[in-house]
């Protein structure tokens, strides 16, 4: 899922202040950044709150179901078509992702009320992690499926680097080293790391990245279009 966090509420204030908006409707995302308490009911209420000690006035809110699926956003935005209309922008509690497809589906001037920050596995109830980049050339087939290229500070594809200590890692010292781990599983699994690995392409990273099931293309925006 897409973590986020909360945007500093003075670029928020600035943002509406520079078109001068004084009716504001709310958006989150009954996904991703619900599980991240971050774009769900409770913090919305909590936005609605902000706004109004600023001399606002919230024409409404929703949560519709992903905010980064078009065809739910338009109808959640339907839904409170009134209340849309009414407002001079749309505040959206939810990743980048979000926030680009309120902004497809309304035609109002639409902000972000949070900060994108990654991919991220959930570990615990409240507790993520970065485990994937999603660098287009995954080497997890040679890593006893540990990614290096995100849990190693470094990014390093073959280690440990000459930082390490104890198995610790040098950057994150209360951390044990990615290749330590990796090590570690392969040997536990009776396997060994292969060869070493080649420095990573990363133009197999496309952006925009673009996959469209009806005619099987994938790639960059553009380079498929129908
Ligand atoms: S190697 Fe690339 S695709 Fe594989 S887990 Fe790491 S970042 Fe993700
Ligand atoms: S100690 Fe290990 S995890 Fe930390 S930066 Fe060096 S190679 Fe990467």
């Amino acid at each position: 899922m897409i973590i986020t966090r909360p945007r500093d509420w003075a670029r928020i204030k600035r943002n509406l202040d520079d078109i001068d908006a004084k009716r504001i409707f709310i958006m989150g995302c009954g996904q991703c950044a619900t599980v991240a308490n971050t774009g769900g009911e409770k913090e919305i209420l909590q936005a609605k709150a902000i706004l109004e000690q600023q001399g606002r006035t919230v024409t409404g809110w929703a949560v519709g179901e992903v905010a980064c699926h078009l065809g739910a956003t338009k109808l959640a935005a339907r839904k409170s078509i009134g209340s849309v209309e009414d407002a001079d922008a749309v505040l959206v509690l939810a990743c980048g992702a979000g926030v680009q497809t309120v902004a497809d589906a309304v035609s109002k001037p639409v902000f972000p009320g949070l900060e994108s920050a990654f991919l991220g596995n959930v570990i615990r109830h409240g507790i993520f992690e970065e485990r994937c980049q999603m660098c287009g050339d995954c080497v997890l087939d040679e890593t006893a499926a540990i990614c290096p290229v995100t849990t190693c500070p470094k990014g390093l594809l073959n280690g440990p680097c000459g930082g390490m200590w104890n198995g610790n890692c040098e950057v994150l010292r209360d951390r044990e080293c990615t290749h330590v781990r990796i090590q570690r599983r392969l040997a536990e699994q009776g396997r060994q790391r292969r060869s070493v690995l080649p420095p990573k392409d990363f133009s197999k990273k496309l952006k925009p990245g673009s996959i469209n099931l009806r005619t099987g293309n994938a790639g960059r925006k553009g380079d498929s279009d129908e």
